[in-house]
């Protein structure tokens, strides 16, 4: 029998791609200097906070040097910042919520991991539509969790009948991420709706309120939406749907670690508050404790910002061109900052290796359960973004 360590441990397999980019990138830049290397490789968001953030900073200051200023608080998060934090995910939401829904946590990646120690059994299963984010598998499979990849259509949308033959009894969530890591990709309200449908019928006939399926609507990079694409809002769509994000792309603030887990007010009333109460008191024993007190300050504060989204959609539009050019097929992505371009001749692992002779780093789409593509991140500058566009035609050259 596979262990959760044994399950946990081919899960981390895969998500080490990356982070051999990563370090791939370092030594390159060690040997050739920053500016030869082109790296495509990470989600490092690189434009600045807002502005706003300076004015709030010093106040934050005069806050924190006052007894218990940088102190324990409540598990779910500081009442006044989770009350500003649910007005936001109100608004965008479209359905009323107090901070008593909305749980602030480490980041989306412990809002994920919060649910799956929370809600798994040991065997349980999480669907997500493939190709995805894989740290999805190390989150779920510290519990024994088991993540179910469910291919999408050619064009990356959701195919509903796949995932509805994918459902089993051991089930617990439907995991989607929209706008996409890696392939930018954003759901169509159709086919979300769909969704929600299929999960309310699945429920229906489980009977079982005391181990419901789940929607898991992750979301960090809902700002970025290019040309008017609609991000729907999934929360009002089912209460069996949570809503879970964070500030570190939408505020260019991954190392404050802010995130948030919303729960619909009709699912607390079914259950009692039980899933709320489980939540929070799994954000304190994780070892988390809360979230960072200053971190909490700035995003309440700031919620309502953005950071200058029309930085990366000029990037979005460069690197469409750079890859044009190169003859190289892609879906043009709506959303997030990433591309996921087909790989020239159809062995991501070669072209990847074809890109780093020219000093260009990317990740092979095996890594996020696609073979035969590759993923770019745009958390780079234009400059680099052009620079690569010679490196791109050679390598896509050598591949065909
Ligand atoms: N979900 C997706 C799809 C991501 O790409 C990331 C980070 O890159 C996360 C969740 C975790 O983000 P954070 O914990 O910084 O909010």
């Amino acid at each position: 029998m596979q262990t959760v360590t044994d399950a946990f441990h081919a899960a981390a397999g895969k998500s080490s791609f990356i982070r051999k980019m990563f370090e791939k990138g370092i030594e390159l830049k060690q040997q050739y200097g920053e500016d030869a290397v082109c790296d495509f490789s990470l989600g490092n968001p690189d434009v600045p906070p807002p502005e706003a953030a300076r004015a709030v900073l010093p106040q934050l200051a005069d806050d924190a040097v006052r007894p218990l200023g940088l102190g324990y608080c409540p598990n779910a998060g500081i009442p006044a910042c989770r009350a500003a934090i649910a007005g936001y995910l109100a608004k965008q939401q479209g359905l009323p919520l107090e901070g008593k829904d909305v749980i602030i946590t480490v980041g989306a990646a412990s809002a994920l991991v919060c649910f799956f120690r929370s809600t798994l059994d040991a065997g349980d299963e999480i669907i997500v539509p493939s190709p995805y984010f894989v740290e999805y598998g190390n989150y779920c499979g510290h519990f024994g969790g088991v993540l179910k990849p469910v291919p999408t259509h050619e064009d990356f949308t959701l195919d509903i009948s796949a995932i509805a033959a994918a459902i089993t009894p051991k089930t617990r969530a439907i995991l989607v991420n929209s706008p996409n890591n890696p392939t930018g990709t954003i759901y169509k309200r159709a086919e979300l709706e769909e969704l929600a449908a299929l999960v309310e019928k699945v429920n229906a006939e489980r009977g079982d309120q005391a181990r419901p399926l789940f929607i898991l609507s992750d979301e960090p990079y809902r700002a970025f939406a290019y040309d008017g694409a609609e991000v729907p809002a999934m929360l009002p769509m089912s209460k069996y749907v949570l809503v879970l994000g964070s500030f570190s792309k939408t505020l260019s603030m991954a190392g404050e670690r802010i995130g948030y887990i919303a729960v619909n007010p009709e699912l607390s009333k079914a259950d009692n508050g039980a899933l709320l109460t489980t939540l929070t008191l799994v954000n304190r024993t994780l070892g988390y404790v809360n979230a960072p007190v200053i971190g909490q300050k700035l995003a309440a504060a700031i919620c309502n910002e953005t950071v200058d989204l029309d930085i990366y959609k000029r990037r979005h539009d460069l690197m469409a061109k750079v890859l044009t050019d190169a003859g190289i097929e892609f879906t043009m992505p709506r959303g997030a900052f990433y591309f996921f371009p087909k790989a020239p001749g159809g062995d991501d692992a070669k072209f990847v290796d074809a890109l780093l002779e020219e000093k260009i780093l990317a990740v092979p789409g095996s890594g996020f359960g696609r073979a035969g593509y590759i993923r770019l991140s745009c958390a780079v500058e234009e400059k680099i973004i052009a620079r690569s566009a010679e490196g791109f035609k050679r390598a896509a050259e050598k591949c065909r």
